[in-house]
């Protein structure tokens, strides 16, 4: 028999798995909330173990004309000044390359690899799992059973809370700033500048335009600025390298929390967690993808070794991933943590010891899935 799959999301996680699942022989229903007008802003970096993963989903060559390679990345203090540098092309030479480029185009490529129709304007509402299949209502009342439903529905997921396998996502405390800049400085490097609490990071993202995307953390209880560019300008207004230049041609910014999503468990009965729904961290490691991608590749491959056990399959997928993503938490908190030392103690840190330290940081998401 044939096994009925829902994939609940598609975004990033959701569209990557039904492309997973496809690609393992099977034929998913893939449902979205939004509809299919709403499309993702903002660019979205994907180091080399992302691109490893699309290659494995028959994704890469679709994504190569797309968006900007990155071969270095920069760090830098708050004036500009060089602390150190990381050779990206040689700490993923053969696993993949590094890109930067905007989400949409992303999402397009996802899309066409889903190979069936994503009913949007659908969203799952209830989800009862009953005689170990998943009885699941949409918006409009419609109900149907699933031999396994995949929460692919983000840090907020529904398919988490519903199928009791944890509630509210924890906030990070960081605020982000996202923007996508024409007519800013040349560069050809990815390039972050380090301050007090926060940091602005740069790169290109094709056609000659820039991604933006600036952090801070406050005092917890802050809220959102009312008016994010003038934050933005209030927070790196001071800043040296291309900051200036980038602020001036700055026209729209985005305002987004983080969150951590933690979880004892990420399957129960027919029903599992995929990307940000099971392990969303904060995103500086830029990490979020490619766990979404290697869920995907990683999701098919235990369906079609064990397609008449799901229990036995879903626990075998997550005994792969969660040390990976465990994995990529521990970096993110590192990272995060590290950025929140005083400058002057930090900065000559990392000018003697920041290249080993980082580079270290994706020593393990460079091994084999
Ligand atoms: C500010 C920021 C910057 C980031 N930058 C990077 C980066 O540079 N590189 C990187 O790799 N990662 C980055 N990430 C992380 C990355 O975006 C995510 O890890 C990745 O998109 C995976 O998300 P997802 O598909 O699991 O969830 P989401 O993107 O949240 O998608 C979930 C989808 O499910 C839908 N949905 C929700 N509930 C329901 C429901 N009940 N029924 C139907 N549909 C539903 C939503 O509408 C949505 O489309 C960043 C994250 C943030 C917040």
């Amino acid at each position: 028999m044939t096994m009925r799959i829902l994939v609940v999301g598609a975004g990033i996680a959701g569209l990557a798995a039904a492309r997973g699942l496809r690609v393992a022989g099977f034929r998913p229903d893939v449902v979205e909330e939004l509809p299919a007008t709403m499309l993702p802003g903002a660019g979205i970096y994907l180091p080399g173990n992302a691109t490893r993963a699309l290659r494995v989903l028959g994704l890469d060559a679709p994504l190569r004309p797309l968006g900007d390679l990155i071969f270095r990345q920069l760090f830098l203090d708050a004036a500009g000044g060089q602390l150190f540098e990381l050779d990206v092309a040689a700490l993923w030479a053969g696993v993949g390359e590094s890109r930067a480029l905007a989400r949409a185009d992303l999402q397009q490529v996802l899309l066409t690899g889903v190979g069936g129709e994503v009913r949007y304007d659908t969203a799952v509402t209830d989800l009862q799992i009953v005689d170990g299949a998943a009885k699941v209502e949409f918006s409009g009342g419609r109900i149907a059973e699933y031999d396994l439903v995949v929460g692919a529905d983000g840090r907020r997921s529904t398919v988490r809370a519903k199928a009791g396998l944890g509630g509210a996502a924890t906030p990070t405390g960081q605020i982000v700033y996202r923007s996508v800049v024409t007519g800013g400085p040349q560069l050809s490097d990815w390039t972050a500048l380090l301050g007090e609490r926060s940091a602005f990071t740069v790169m290109p993202m094709g056609s000659r335009r820039l991604y933006c995307y600036a952090d801070e953390t406050p005092e917890a209880g802050t809220p959102n600025p009312a008016d994010p560019e003038a934050r933005l300008r209030e927070l790196f207004g001071d800043f040296g390298g291309p900051v200036p230049q980038i602020l001036n041609a700055i026209e729209k910014v985005q305002v987004a929390r983080t969150d951590e999503v933690v979880l004892e468990s990420w399957s129960r009965g027919p029903v599992v967690l995929v990307g940000d729904a099971a392990h969303a961290t904060a995103p500086t490691l830029a990490q979020g993808a490619a766990m979404s991608f290697e869920d995907a590749v990683v999701l098919g491959e235990v369906l079609r070794a064990t397609p008449g056990d799901i229990p036995a399959a879903l626990a075998a997928f997550e005994a792969r991933r969660r040390p990976r993503c465990e994995q990529v938490r521990t970096r993110t908190r590192e990272r995060d943590d590290n950025r929140d030392v005083p400058p002057a103690e930090r900065d000559s840190m990392l000018r003697s010891r920041g290249q080993a330290i980082f580079a270290d940081q994706y020593r393990e998401l460079v091994q084999p899935l």
